[in-house]
């Protein structure tokens, strides 16, 4: 593979030019390392097109001198630990749309000669430029950045710029006067609230079937096809029942626990940014779904604090820096049947699993590779409670690696999903692998099996091995 990638000097990918199929080798290697003393690490979950997945760009504005002494504006990224900015107009991982919104912005600036800002000078307007895309929606909303509250030629970029882009659905006009490192300028703390230039001032995604808002400052996964695959694997690992309690950890607007939303009885939410819980509340709202509530808090002394809390499912999904000891403690005296745990930090995630396996076991470690091309990576990890008085099934999707000729024929979603489809009736992957091993499907001694010794499992009733038999034959396994 070529390197689709022009520049070295971002500092932004360090995986660019290596087969996307070594990429995921190389993860799964170093997440072995440092995970495998808790259980198997699965091979990572890919994504069918690496490429051009990030929905947020960005790009800072810069003078450069040409031959006739003129000044020109460039727009990219600063060079890696420098203030440099380098020119950037193709990038492998941004979208292609918000790279031509950009590179148009860039010559439109030239062109009605809307100077770039210089921090050394304090000369200048615009500093910087953000795209945010909704994937599934197509719409683009683009934030431009200056120095002051100025703006001169505003109106003129806004007219040409939807001229040729008809796509852009929206542009905010925001201030930041501090040079933080950051894009944004803090509205709050500068005084100046963001001003819609042109449409609603925000665009909308859909994920996993559900419609988000998001702002120029809304916290949004930057890959969405590859969230989707998260969320979906994270909620599948949970495997949740319609009377369950989720506990969505860490939840910034809401995404992990609205998905989940449908598969349980009710969602708890806590997050410590109010700006991420009052979206998290607007999207439950905007998707009608009322049975998840959000809270602002700090996740540990949340859960410490509310001792009337007592989830069955916890999904927790810290920053990178991982979770802390007054939340793993309070998980480990609450104790919910099962964790699932992603992380996007696995060093921490390593650390955390120290502390949480002394009253859980680490049932599966699901990679899936959300940054093609970085060498970043989200594990998903499923504990389940040790010495559980109640059954806990196993999730089989571990062992569906190891499969016989006739169980790779459908998957144990695809059994459900027909059988609900065709019955009405929701049947567990415990009773699919009775039936299994019922018609000589499966013969593995470990299936389903209780983790300990006195818990009891709940056998197969007649209707549901019905329609699982009918499931079975329609997929020719039987
Ligand atoms: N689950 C969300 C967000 C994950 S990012 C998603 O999938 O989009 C991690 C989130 O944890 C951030 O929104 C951050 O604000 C929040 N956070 C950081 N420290 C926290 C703490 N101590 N308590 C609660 N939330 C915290």
């Amino acid at each position: 593979m070529s390197n689709p990638c022009p520049h070295t000097a971002c500092g932004g990918c360090s995986m660019t030019g290596m087969p996307y199929d070594e990429q995921l080798a190389r993860k799964h290697t170093h997440l072995k390392s440092l995970l495998s003393a808790y259980g198997a690490v699965l091979p990572p979950i890919g994504m069918a097109d690496p490429y051009h997945y990030r929905n947020k760009v960005t790009r800072t504005f810069a003078s450069v001198r040409t031959d006739r002494k003129q000044f020109a504006a460039v727009s990219g990224t600063y060079a890696a630990e420098t203030r440099r900015v380098i020119p950037i107009d193709a990038c492998a991982i941004e979208d292609l749309g918000a790279q031509k919104i950009l590179q148009t912005l860039t010559a439109l600036c030239v062109k009605l000669k809307i100077r770039p800002f210089d921090p050394r000078s304090g000369q200048g307007v615009l500093r910087h430029a953000q795209i945010r895309v909704g994937a599934a929606t197509g719409e683009y909303l683009l934030t431009l950045v200056t120095a002051s509250p100025q703006f001169p030629g505003r109106g003129n970029l806004v007219t040409a710029l939807r001229h040729a882009h008809p796509e852009l659905t929206s542009v905010v006009h925001n201030v930041n006067g501090f040079d933080t490192g950051m894009i944004l300028g803090d509205e709050r703390r500068s005084g100046h609230e963001n001003r819609v230039l042109f449409g609603p001032g925000f665009i909308r995604d859909t994920l996993c079937g559900l419609s988000y808002r998001i702002s120029p400052q809304s916290f949004y996964q930057v890959n969405p096809r590859g969230t989707e695959i998260l969320y979906q694997t994270a909620i599948a690992l949970a495997d949740l029942r319609p009377t369950d309690t989720l506990l969505d950890a860490y939840c910034g607007i809401g995404t992990i626990g609205l998905t989940a939303a449908a598969h349980c009885g009710r969602v708890i939410g806590v997050e410590l940014n109010p700006d991420a819980v009052s979206d998290a509340i607007a999207n439950a709202k905007h998707n009608r779904i009322t049975n998840a509530r959000f809270y602002r808090g700090d996740a540990g002394k949340f859960l410490s604090e509310h001792a009337d809390l007592t989830p069955d499912v916890l999904i927790m999904d810290p920053p990178r820096g991982g979770s802390d000891l007054p939340f793993l403690g309070a998980v480990c005296k609450r104790k919910p049947k099962k964790v699932v745990y992603i992380s996007c930090g696995p060093d921490t995630l390593a650390r955390d699993l120290k502390t949480l396996t002394k009253e859980y076991r680490v049932e599966t470690i699901q990679p899936v590779d959300m940054f093609p091309m970085t060498e970043h990576c989200e594990t998903v990890c499923l504990l389940s409670k040790l010495n559980a008085k109640q059954h806990i099934e196993i999730n089989l999707d571990m062992d569906e690696l190891d499969l016989t000729d006739a169980e790779k024929k459908a998957t144990y979603q695809e059994i459900k999903d027909y059988v609900l489809e065709h019955s009405g009736l929701k049947v567990s992957s415990l009773y699919i692998a009775q039936v299994k091993q019922q018609c000589g499907i499966i013969e593995r001694e470990n299936y389903n099996k209780p983790k300990s010794e006195d818990a009891k499992q709940p056998q197969c009733p007649p209707d549901k091995e019905k329609a699982i038999k009918e499931a079975l034959k329609h997929f020719g396994m039987i």
